[in-house]
């Protein structure tokens, strides 16, 4: 009994110092503290499991396992299990990731055994030995994280070589220049990664200068042209280089090289391009990473060797097609890379490229023939392994894999990244293929992602000179100032400028350059090279590959042929054709909606609840909505017509009017112009509800500032620029965004709102006649207090009523209000006795809710989100904690004193996926968002239906 006690108080401590712990790690930026400390109580101190072996036809793991074992170790675990060739090794979870940072980067006690015990069983596997002298077991270290983050965190290739392993692989391979070759590979990798001989963001690797100048003395262009001596010369000036930069010994220890590289994949989970792409990505900072430990396989033993990618589809367009690049005779980090310019899979995309490229079928054959051609029996098992992996995994697969002597191996699968057009396109295509169902399909395609098959594409008719042609790595096109680094594009667009990133190759260091730029141009490299797989993903046009481009960072020139293009040259880029063109080529509106789109978005309107109208001030930008999808306008802002050139000076006159009858005058010039306004809508609108915003904003928006402006206003209305200056300066207000705007302008100016409605309603009288079904809905902005929309409702309905019985017509209107002051939210129930509908502004009611300006939080705003102050900015995404709460309060309480209450959301929030799923979840009837982001919020909404 007493012992029982004992370890239940022990228990009890444990998740109390582990509790502490972890609330210690969760105030550090990206620790990933969950809840390994009950865990770890739980089993008495010893967490559940640490190391998962896969392998030699079975696996402790599976697919549905990744929040423990990464994605990467999860699917390796997956193949293993189906049998197919998968080199053995082990995956360490990712609690002892967790366990790693809380515990001041300690492992957990138990894990050295465990490494030690699943190191053996590859051991046993491959019939080699780890640290052997004659045949050495050689393994990879790698990162996966439960969602991929390609190129973001670090690996070592190669682990286990010494001067004494070194031999054994000479002696096991029979080749002493891929020995010494893998050795100096080794070196330089552990150097960089382990030892961080090469800081992060820094340009020029010290290993690659020696490599160059050995290259230089050696009178050789190229790597492979130096010898087995060279290489084991240059191994050992790049561990010179380490002891005099470092002070420390290269380890000779393949143990304490082990544990270097697992700590150093660990440690990556926490460098500055990881953290940014989790940023990017909304991926939270608690994951935590895995860490996998593979036997090594070589693609460059010779060339019966070969290692590439490959694709269950096309990711760029989403056709049915294998596809994939592979290099002879090298290791796999050289396709990703994009080093050199790799061979296709098959005989068909080779002479597709020799095509593209001007090389004659002969020379194509000869010297770059397709691993079709080359490796006709590996080809043919690894097109029956992808097919066997995507039907099995029901989705679009992306595989690595080596070739060594002549046989496969395959080292990583997984759900393949692709451009919007493909996601669509495999997703309707996988439909009809009885591959996944309809729900399977909208659920795949990632809402925002569908801006890309919106964007504008290059006007087909206007004049160019194409500059050059590479591969067509991700579609759109953009046309921006060369910049050729990362910084000097981030420089330039803070400073708001457009820019085309150019660089021989990406690196994941480049991220936040290409982050920014509207395009990004690299020379080297395929449609897997870093460049195709990063801006794809970002949704960013990309042309990769573009070999004839001779870059030159310093002075900052591109020469092509004739031509030499400079830093701040303006370039244009087709990313769907691969060229590049000289100049600003004008742009057209989105290339149309393929079939599939279009498929898909029906399938969405038969799936989703909330309805989605669009934000519109113009009849183009209702008619643009409308062909996209939009069920009505949910917000026609009046103050964006008064912008107008023509209209601006009676505006002004209104606003600047001394009296009534001055304000009339100017009123009455602008009732015409309205009116036009609303007819236009009206029509685009037919048959659909147009949701009407009386004025809002604060008037002194609306005045003039230059000298010339003023005169001429001044001259206009007959007054001095002295006097018109004081009037304005009268109307200049501290904080007008709690100033004298929305309902309080048409409690104070009511014949202001009463134009506005009688423009509405003369508007919907003359076009009801002419047979148009016109719905308006007219919406007071920024009440607090239910007496404020009473009177203006009283006011407005009075005057619909009047001009309706003199035109004799019948029109369905409504009165309404925007709830976007935290008081109206909480006082719903007395407002929506007077309201027709709610409209939330949550523009307004985060800017007030938060106390965060709309117009200056920017100044604050992203630190606030760089060091995790928000989640995320809250004009963007919705703060459902806080602003969400109010808006769960005016729904509950406006519909329990007005049953059936329409409410919708016209803020920015309409159209951002998350706060459309909250929306759904709230129970509000629509969301309304700007034209092109209507197609986002259908499938938005369709995906939150589905996901209840
Ligand atoms: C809002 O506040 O959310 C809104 C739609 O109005 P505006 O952005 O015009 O203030
Ligand atoms: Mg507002």
């Amino acid at each position: 009994m007493a012992v029982v006690r004992k370890k239940k108080r022990s228990a009890a401590r444990a998740v109390k110092k582990a509790t502490s712990q972890a609330r210690r790690g969760r105030a550090a930026k990206g620790r990933p503290t969950r809840k390994v400390a009950k865990k770890v109580a739980a089993k008495g101190g010893r967490a559940t499991r640490y190391v998962y072996f896969f392998g030699a036809g079975s696996a402790d793991g599976r697919a549905d396992m990744k929040n423990t074992l990464g994605g990467k170790g999860a699917n390796l675990a997956e193949m293993a299990g189906l049998g197919l060739p998968v080199p053995p090794g082990f995956t360490i979870s990712t609690d002892v990731c967790a366990y790693y940072y809380d515990h001041g980067r300690q492992y957990p006690p138990a894990l050295r055994a465990d490494v030690a015990k699943h190191l053996a069983k590859i051991e046993a596997a491959v019939g080699k030995r780890f640290g052997d002298r004659t045949n050495p077991l050689l393994v990879s270290v790698r990162s996966g994280a439960r969602a991929s983050m390609p190129g973001m965190m670090d690996t070592v290739l190669n682990l286990g070589l010494t001067p004494d392993t070194v031999q054994g692989l000479i002696s096991a391979s029979g080749n002493a220049r891929f020995a010494w070759d893998s050795y100096r590979r080794f070196v330089q990798m552990y150097g960089d990664v382990v030892l961080g001989l090469k800081p992060e963001g820094k340009e020029q690797d010290p290993f690659e200068e020696l490599l160059e100048k050995k290259k230089h003395a050696r009178g050789v262009e190229n790597d492979t042209d130096l010898s087995a001596d060279d290489l084991r010369e240059l191994a050992d000036e790049f561990k010179a280089l380490i002891r005099q930069r470092l002070g420390i010994e290269f380890p000779n220890d393949p143990h304490e090289q082990l544990w270097g590289a697992i700590g150093a994949v660990f440690g990556s989970w926490n460098n500055a391009r990881a953290i940014t792409y989790r940023k990017m990505y909304g991926i939270p900072d608690d994951w935590g990473t895995a860490v996998n430990v593979q036997a090594m396989v070589f693609g460059n033993l010779g060339d019966d060797c070969a290692t590439g990618v490959a694709f269950t589809r096309d990711p760029a367009t989403g056709a049915h097609i294998f596809y994939g690049d592979f290099l002879r005779n090298a290791q796999g980090e050289d396709v990703v890379a994009g080093i050199r310019t790799p061979q296709q899979l098959t005989r068909h995309a080779s002479q597709e490229w020799a095509t593209a490229q001007g090389v004659p079928e002969a020379e194509r054959a000869a010297r770059y023939p397709s691993l079709e051609e080359s490796m006709p029996q590996c080809f043919a098992q690894l097109e029956r392994t992808a097919k066997r992996l995507e039907k099995h995994y029901r989705d679009m697969q992306d595989l690595e894999f080596t070739i060594e002597r002549g046989r496969l191996w395959m080292l990583q699968t997984r759900n393949g990244k692709r451009t919007a057009a493909a996601a669509v396109k495999i997703a309707v295509d996988m439909v009809s293929e009885r591959l996944i169902d309809r729900d399977t399909a909208i659920q795949r395609v990632e809402p925002a992602s569908i801006d890309q098959l919106l964007h504008p594409g290059i006007d087909p008719n206007a004049p160019k000179e194409r500059l050059a042609r590479g591969v067509p790595a991700s579609p759109g096109a953009a046309a921006g100032e060369v910049v050729f680094s990362a910084d000097e594009a981030a420089d330039a667009v803070a400073a708001g400028r457009t820019v085309i990133l150019v660089r021989v190759e990406t690196s994941p260091e480049d991220i936040h350059g290409m982050n920014v730029a509207a395009g990004i141009l690299t020379a080297r490299g395929g449609q897997a090279s870093h460049a195709a797989v990063v801006a794809r993903q970002m949704g960013k046009c990309c042309v990769a590959g573009a070999s004839e481009l001779d870059i030159r960072y310093d002075p900052g020139v591109i020469l092509v042929g004739s031509h030499s293009v400079k830093r701040g040259d303006w370039i244009t880029l087709d990313g769907s054709t691969g060229e590049v063109f000289l100049g600003r080529v004008p742009m057209v509106a989105s290339h149309g909606q393929s079939a599939e789109f279009r498929t898909l978005m029906g399938w969405t309107d038969r799936v989703r609840r909330l309805k989605i109208r669009c934000n519109a001030d113009k009849p183009e930008e209702a008619e643009l909505g409308r062909a996209f999808g939009a069920e009505g306008i949910g917000l026609c802002r009046t103050e964006h017509m008064f912008f107008e050139p023509e209209r601006i000076g009676a505006v002004r006159e209104m606003i600047l009017a001394r009296d009534l009858a001055g304000r009339e005058r100017a009123l009455a010039k602008l009732l015409p112009i309205q009116r036009g306004d609303f007819l236009g809508i009206f029509r685009a609108m037919d048959g659909l509800p147009v949701n009407i915003r009386l004025l809002d904003p604060p008037l002194h928006e609306f005045l003039p500032h230059g000298d010339e402006e003023i005169a001429e206003l001044a001259k206009t209305i007959g007054v001095s620029a002295t006097e018109l200056v004081a009037r304005r300066d009268a109307l200049f207000e501290i904080n007008p965004m709690l100033g004298m705007r929305g309902c309080r302008l048409g409690i104070v100016y009511p014949e202001i709102y009463l134009m506005q409605v009688r423009a509405i309603m003369e508007a919907a009288s003359q076009l009801v006649r002419e047979g148009v079904k016109v719905i308006p809905e007219i919406m007071i902005p920024l009440v607090a207090h239910v007496h404020e929309l009473e009177i203006l409702r009283a006011q407005a309905d009075a005057l619909c009523k009047e001009i309706l019985a003199a035109a004799e017509v019948k029109v369905p209107y409504t009165i309404g209000t925007m709830i976007e002051v935290p008081r109206a939210a909480l006082t719903a129930d007395e407002i929506a006795q007077s309201a027709a509908f709610f409209s939330f502004g949550t523009n307004d009611l985060t800017q007030m809710a938060m106390g965060l300006s709309r117009d200056d939080a920017a100044k604050f705003l992203p630190q606030y989100v760089d060091r995790g102050v928000l989640p995320a900015d809250p004009f963007a995404t919705l703060d459902q904690v806080g602003v969400g709460e109010l808006m769960r309060i005016a729904v509950a309480k406006g519909r329990r004193s007005h049953p059936g209450l329409k409410i919708g959301i016209c803020g920015e929030h309409g159209g951002d996926p998350a706060s459309i799923v909250f929306c759904h979840e709230i129970g509000l009837d629509y969301v309304s968002c700007s034209p092109y982001r209507v197609p986002i919020a259908r499938l938005a909404a369709a995906q939150a239906a589905l996901a209840r």
